[in-house]
């Protein structure tokens, strides 16, 4: 049976950078990178505030370069899912479709997934009108009106991305007050093709092949009203890929993976966790990045101090 020193779970900013630690590290990490390889970033267009690129990049060319570098030095990557994680032996056993894989060492980095509001006709119209990705969908609608929901940056970037295609580009926000950052905030609120519809929730998307509208309630004076829309694009936040280790590692209850303070550690020896799957706070993919440098640092000690 394969066996490595790190078996690195996850191939988002964190994961990828926890593999170019730990390949220059000379412990020939593996990653498996997951079948939805290379995380959020691969649905982000324009990533601006990563630093070193002062004209921006696009998600997938970071994701690509991420990967190129721990390759460099050493990390092999295979594209398939965890099917069964065992941390109750040492070496820690890893099970996946192409064979089983021993490690010393684990390093947790299988971030987030994005939310959906959980009706009916949301998941009946899925890949119909209905996505989480503007950057993947957007064009299929181009010449129509879209709406998105949420209040944050993701909602932002998505409306402001899908004015490139869309006649018209509806914010839904359950508040009368934006989450989102000042910067994007502006750009919003600035741009002609975008309306926000302010203290209001979607309670149906309409349509029977396709998207027709959105039945939308407004939470304060309970009036619903239609928008005519032929996407909606739903941006309400992000949930841990934890499901792997639930009951087994330390988690909060949204499953947010629980670490020692100021460290990656868990509360199983020698199993790290970093990025996304730890961190309800900050998300972005440079923290992810740090974060994947702090875990392969603490492996490597980890390893060093067991030898
Ligand atoms: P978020 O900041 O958690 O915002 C989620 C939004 O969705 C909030 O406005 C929330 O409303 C709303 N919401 C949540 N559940 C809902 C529901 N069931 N129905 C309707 N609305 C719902 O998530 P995010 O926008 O994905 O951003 C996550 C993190 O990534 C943030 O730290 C953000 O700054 C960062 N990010 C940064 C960039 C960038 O810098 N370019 C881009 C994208 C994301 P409430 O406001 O009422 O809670």
């Amino acid at each position: 049976m394969e066996h490595r020193s790190v078996v690195i779970i996850g191939s988002g900013p964190a994961g990828y950078t926890a593999a170019i630690y730990s390949a220059r590290a000379e412990l020939s990490p593996l990653v498996v990178a997951g079948m939805a390889f290379g995380g959020q970033l691969m649905l982000t267009t324009d990533v601006e505030n990563y630093p070193g690129f002062p004209e921006g990049v696009s998600g997938p060319e970071l994701m690509e370069r991420l990967q190129k570098q721990a390759e460099r030095f050493g990390a092999t990557v295979r594209y398939e899912d965890v099917t069964a994680l065992d941390l109750g032996v040492r070496p820690f056993l890893l099970r996946t479709d192409s064979g089983d894989v021993t490690a010393d060492a684990v390093i947790l980095a299988g971030g987030a997934s994005a939310k959906w509001i959980g009706l009916e006709s949301e998941k009946r119209l899925q890949n119909r009108g209905v996505s989480a990705c503007a950057t993947c969908d957007g064009a299929l609608y181009r010449g129509k009106a879209m709406a998105v929901v949420g209040g944050g940056d993701t909602a932002m970037e998505e409306a402001l991305f899908l004015t490139r295609f869309a006649t018209r580009v509806y914010v839904i926000h359950r508040r009368d007050e934006l989450r989102a950052s000042r910067i994007m905030q502006d750009r919003v609120l600035a741009h002609h093709k975008i309306e926000l519809v302010w203290n209001s929730v979607v309670s149906e998307v309409l349509g029977g092949d396709s998207v027709e509208g959105v039945r939308i309630e407004n939470v304060v004076t309970g009036a619903t009203s239609t928008l005519s829309v032929q996407a909606l694009f739903v941006a309400i936040g992000h949930r841990p890929n934890s499901d792997l280790v639930r009951g087994v590692i330390d988690m909060d209850d949204a499953g947010y993976i629980r670490v020692l303070p100021g460290s990656t550690r868990t509360n199983i020896e020698g199993v790290f966790a970093c990025g996304d799957i730890i961190d309800p706070h900050y998300r972005q993919a440079i923290t992810a990045a740090g974060n994947g440098c702090i875990a392969s640092l603490d492996a490597e000690r980890w390893l060093a101090a067991r030898e």
